[in-house]
């Protein structure tokens, strides 16, 4: 593998911190541990260095986080606070992360694995969320009804649905927690957040960044921990309104069942097996280069990740050539390293699930093309996996369905624009999916097709505060940015009021 690009660890110009980073619960604006003492430690995945010791919650700590919601919620000082004030307070968060990007940057780095500039870019894009909700809040507004008759006017409110559970997953962690709570703050609602067990720590950050912009103490509440017990009381406990998960298929259909006997709100950001369908007559320059991004960004530890692509059989051999020439330069190694863009791997365990999924496909006929191997980067002693291309997939290969979550690219071929279509549409999961085709009309047509929440033509994975993202068929329910990221946290109420005395009286007196 001398042939690919790494960067050993060397000269990043960023030490790691001495100390590792400690990590508390904040349960009604008091930051504290666990009552039986009980921690754990995250080192990082690059290095192996210790990075965190955090606080492991248990029942108490969960119930007590969703008791100072529930009584912060419905004392109703937060919820029924102008737009103008918790407006305020977002903004202000927002200067502050801009402010701490590089520690938070710095942190999330060493817990996750991924590059340096990434997570400094990521830092920058949760900012943009919290000044966005912060716009929301500001405009958050109902109906009203002047056409019902002479004697009644009907209104409806949009009203903040209450205490949110928010458990987030590792791969991005601050920019996925500011996809939902500065929204639920923007609503009026209270919050108990978890973050992965396995980058606990910007989490805690943002909670010691809200205190220092001003927000009430118990509004938001931070529990940290594993999912069970944290994340099952969360879903479980009868004064949470609604859960809003991002994470893993499987863990989202427990939470389903979870929530189901006190009937919460679910919102569900899930996996996906996102294809992108590659037409003759498109700019192959352009799709090759789209291509490696999408299936290396985050070391493709991202539920966007655009791991199988499905390319008209004329062209398949000339791309899948540009894509491995491509990958050969795209740099992997050190995180620290601003030269970096592809880091480590989250864990051990998850380097042999994809490696796992590789072999498997291999025994199964398909043909690797480039990588499909662990990877030593000299002098880091962490988990990393090489670029990896594989052609001669077909439908019916796990490869081809299920979500690797690794830097690893399946190749499907077709015929005609009918067969694309199927095989697009042919996996439980349906995120995103992108079409390339210099033709508008093909790429019209595909995009309303394919059973995607989100479609990219020409490009792959741009992202806006502005547009709402979300999953269909097994890739989740509800959406998050945009103004429908808000509306998931407000519930409708109607008002309807008798104008002067109107009606005919029911009891016909005498
Ligand atoms: P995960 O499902 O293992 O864990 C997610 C969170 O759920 C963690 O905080 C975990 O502690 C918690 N959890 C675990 N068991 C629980 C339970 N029984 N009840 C409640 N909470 C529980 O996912 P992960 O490995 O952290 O993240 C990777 C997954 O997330 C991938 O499948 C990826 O596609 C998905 N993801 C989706 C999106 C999206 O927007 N659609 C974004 C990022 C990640």
């Amino acid at each position: 593998m001398t042939e690919l690009t790494l960067i050993p660890a060397k000269d990043t110009g960023t030490a790691i911190p001495a100390e590792p980073f400690i990590g508390q619960h904040l349960i009604d604006g008091v930051w504290t541990d666990s009552a039986d003492g009980a921690g754990f430690d995250r080192n990082s995945p690059a290095h192996g260095d210790l990075i965190s010791r955090s606080a492991k919650g248990g029942v108490a700590e969960t119930e007590a986080a969703i008791t100072a919601a529930r009584r912060v919620f419905d004392l109703g000082d937060w919820a029924f606070s102008s737009g103008q004030a918790r407006a305020k307070i977002l903004l202000k968060m927002a200067d502050l992360i801009d402010e701490n990007r590089d520690h938070i940057a710095l942190i999330e780095t060493l817990e996750s694995g991924k590059p340096i500039t990434q997570a400094k870019a990521e830092i920058e894009g949760a900012a943009d969320l919290w000044r966005y909700a912060a716009a929301l809040a500001r405009t958050l507004h109902g109906d009203s009804h002047n056409s019902l008759g002479a004697d009644m006017l009907g209104v409806v409110l949009k009203a903040p649905i209450g205490v949110v559970s928010i458990i987030c997953p590792w791969n991005f962690p601050f920019l996925i927690v500011s996809q939902k709570l500065p929204f639920a703050l923007a609503a009026g609602c209270t919050a108990v957040v978890k973050p992965s067990e396995l980058t606990p720590s910007t989490t805690v950050i943002l909670g010691q960044l809200l205190q220092q912009a001003g927000l009430p103490a118990g509004v938001v509440n931070i529990v940290l921990g594993h999912g069970d017990p944290v994340g099952a009381v969360m879903s479980t406990h009868d004064a949470v309104d609604m859960v809003s998960f991002t994470g893993s298929t499987a863990i989202g259909r427990q939470i389903v069942k979870a929530a189901g006997d006190t009937l919460k709100k679910v919102s569900l950001e899930l996996g996906g097996k996102n294809p992108q369908v590659v037409f003759p007559d498109a700019d192959i320059e352009a799709a090759a280069d789209a291509i490696t991004f999408g299936v290396y960004f985050n070391a493709g530890e991202c539920c966007n990740s655009g791991s199988r692509i499905i390319v008209h059989e004329d062209i398949a051999e000339a791309l899948t050539a540009k894509i491995v020439a491509l990958s050969r330069q795209v740099p992997f190694g050190d995180p620290l390293n601003p030269a970096t863009q592809v880091g480590a791997i989250i864990s051990s365990d998850h380097q042999a699930r994809i490696d796992g999924y590789v072999k498997d496909a291999r025994a199964e006929g398909a043909r690797v093309v480039l990588g499909g191997d662990r990877l030593s980067i000299s002098s880091l002693t962490g988990a990393f996996y090489q670029p990896t291309v594989i052609a001669d997939v077909t439908a019916n290969m796990a490869i081809a369905k299920e979500e690797v979550f690794g830097p690893v690219l399946s190749v499907l071929t077709f015929r005609d624009p009918g067969e694309a279509l199927a095989l697009a549409n042919d996996a439980a999961y349906g995120l995103s999916a992108g079409v390339w085709s210099r033709n508008v009309h093909t790429c019209l047509d595909f995009a309303r097709r394919v059973q995607a929440g989100t479609v990219w033509t020409n490009t792959w994975m741009d992202g806006f505060a502005e547009l709402p993202f979300g999953g269909v068929k097994q890739s989740g329910q509800g959406r998050e940015l945009g103004r429908y990221g808000l509306e998931e946290f407000l519930e409708v109420k109607t008002v309807q009021m008798r104008v002067n005395r109107g009606r005919d009286p029911w009891v016909k007196t005498r």
